[in-house]
């Protein structure tokens, strides 16, 4: 599943103690594991290795340089949602013709960026975007700077329901996402006017941590009957993008493996005569990461105790955002945490905590009503597990707290591959003018 795993009593990251990596960089910090990234990503090449593909990493999951050069590095593409997201792909080095795009509002300055760097495939979420785009294409093959059509896969809805978080559906018919199979088809027809414009692809992500395969053999039915539909109107519909959205396991046993996915995937991919695209995210990074953070204060209050830690809901907004279930649990323990093989924890060694951070908000927790050790004191170390996706990309400076840094290991080895950030460098793009008053 992952490589933290208890050893004598103490929490390692492959083969490094996390005590040694938070006394070294200090707490709170993420630690993610190259090997499990590694081990994720090569589960899903295997799974679909019978049908032509592209795995294209959703980088918005994880966009850690580190982590996007390690992927990179054994050989995916990259899904990215922005212009900000495409320079960080860029910065690695990736290849630009394994570079897919999505993302309801791209504005003019990112579309030519892309254009620019020749990426694979625009996934197009309307039709005044495949305008734009056909506008775009056409200054910049007039200045002489393309070449060749730009390639687009039209984002269909097929109105879905993939039974995840509401804020992560995005395949049913009120979400914002895609457009309709039927205006997907005038939309279609529409686009062959367009001289500057290929409509190469069907693009259809109906949401994340999906533990499931029916939506998908509900949605790819409905994507591949449309393909086939299409190219018997001279349509040559070459890629199916099927999104990402597998999901992982946090707190149940609920997530499937990657080739139960492909189970019912790769028999419609083959029907399609397409080769298939995958945009997995927190599928390949979710389990690889951890964040570490240390009790600050223990306090009972009512009748409850309060573990306040060193990490807020700046660091990890996943609890507050969407009730989201992490793990967590002592670095030093003699048992394993209950989601990982350890006895239920119950008994008079428990006490019912809610471990909360220091932001001035209610909101700010990372779990409620947890059964933790009793002996859990100042000092303490805790891991918050499963928080390699979604984590550190949507911290924020929230209290004026400084991003904390991230760290990946690799075997006995580890690397501080973002420093944390300093209190001097937040506050130094702001300035008060004089004149101000
Ligand atoms: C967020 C997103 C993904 C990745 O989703 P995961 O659930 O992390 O796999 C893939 N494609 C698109 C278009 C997305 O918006």
């Amino acid at each position: 599943m992952d490589s933290f795993k208890y050893k004598d009593g103490t929490l390692y990251a492959e083969d490094v103690p996390a005590r040694k990596i938070a006394e070294e960089v200090g707490t709170p910090a993420y630690v993610y594991s190259r090997e499990t990234l590694l081990d994720h990503y090569t589960k899903i090449d295997k799974a679909f290795a019978e049908v032509p593909h592209l795995i294209c990493y959703s980088v918005k999951a994880n966009s850690s340089l580190g982590v996007l050069a390690i992927l990179e590095h054994a050989g995916t593409g990259f899904d990215v949602v922005s212009g900000g997201e495409l320079a960080r792909v860029q910065k690695i080095g990736a290849d630009m013709k394994k570079v897919v795009f999505a993302g309801v509002g791209k504005g003019d300055a990112e579309l030519v960026q892309a254009l620019r760097a020749g990426i694979l495939m625009f996934n197009v979420e309307s039709e005044a975007e495949l305008e734009n785009i056909d506008r775009l294409a056409g200054q910049l093959k007039a200045e002489g700077d393309m070449k060749e059509p730009a390639r687009v896969a039209l984002r269909v809805n097929p109105d879905v329901d993939p039974k995840t978080h509401a804020y992560i559906t995005t395949g049913k018919k009120e979400n914002k996402f895609g457009v309709d199979l039927e205006r997907a088809s005038g939309i279609i027809s529409a686009a062959k006017k367009h001289a500057h414009v290929r409509v190469t692809g069907i693009h259809a992500h109906i949401g994340s941590q999906i533990t499931d395969v029916t939506p998908y053999q509900e949605s790819l039915t409905k994507v591949v009957s449309f393909i086939k539909t299409h190219r018997g109107k001279d349509v040559p519909i070459q890629y199916l993008n099927s999104g990402g959205g597998f999901g992982i396991y946090y707190a149940d046993r609920k997530a499937q493996p990657a080739a139960k996915f492909a189970e019912v995937i790769v028999p419609m991919v083959k029907d399609s005569g397409c080769t298939l695209v995958l945009e997995p995210g927190r599928f390949i990074c979710g389990n690889a990461g951890i964040l570490l953070t240390r009790v600050t204060y223990v306090k009972e209050s009512g009748n409850k105790r309060f573990l306040i830690v060193d990490a807020g809901m700046n660091d990890l907004a996943r609890p507050t955002l969407y009730g989201a279930f992490h793990e967590i649990w002592p670095v030093e323990a003699s048992e394993l945490p209950p989601t990982r093989g350890g006895k239920p924890a119950e008994g008079e060694a428990y006490a019912v905590s809610d471990v909360v951070g220091p932001i001035c908000e209610s909101g700010d927790f990372l779990a409620k009503d947890r059964a933790l050790p009793k002996g859990l004191a100042r000092g303490d170390l805790l891991a918050v597990y499963s928080a390699g996706a979604y984590g550190f990309v949507m911290a924020g400076n929230y209290n004026t707290r400084p991003f904390v840094p991230e760290v990946i290991v690799k075997g006995g080895a580890h690397y501080v591959v973002n420093r944390r950030q300093t209190v001097e460098e937040l506050l130094a793009r702001e300035s008060v003018p004089q004149d101000l008053l």
